[in-house]
């Protein structure tokens, strides 16, 4: 008998492996169909892991009308990641930061210059604004 956590696993490592194909087909996307055929699962199962990753919002699903038949295309949601919240922030360039710890002498909890910032609205230190 497979044990929850087992089964659990080979989930995840399949949705890793679907995810990774759907990144993988880039801009163009890939049909549902060749991506069960490609993890070399049912349809019907090709079909929960895409449902699973647009659930957790990872991919989009497109309706599309190939060879006469209803199916989707998949995209992979790429999310950019964007550094401006925190360009600015003092721990960056500090040169206590090897020794900043939340329980040390020198702490986060204890720095003005960081609660400062922390303070800061980012609309307020963003530079476009
Ligand atoms: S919290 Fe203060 S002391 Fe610690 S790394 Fe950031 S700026 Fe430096």
């Amino acid at each position: 008998m497979v044990s929850k956590t087992n089964s659990q696993s080979k989930r995840r490592e399949i949705e890793r492996q679907a995810l990774q194909i759907v990144l993988d087909a880039g801009e163009k996307g890939i049909l549902q169909s060749d991506l069960w055929r490609s993890l070399g699962t049912t349809s019907r199962e090709g079909s929960r892991i895409s449902l699973r990753l647009e659930r957790r919002k990872l991919i989009k699903r497109v309706k599309e009308l190939n060879e006469e038949r209803w199916t989707y295309r998949l995209y992979a949601i790429k999310r950019s990641v964007n550094l401006d919240s925190i360009i600015d922030c003092p721990c960056l360039i500090c040169e206590l930061s090897d020794k900043c710890d939340e329980a040390g002498a020198v702490s986060p909890i204890k720095c003005s210059n960081f609660t400062k910032w922390l303070l800061t609205p980012f609309r307020r230190r963003s530079p476009e604004t």
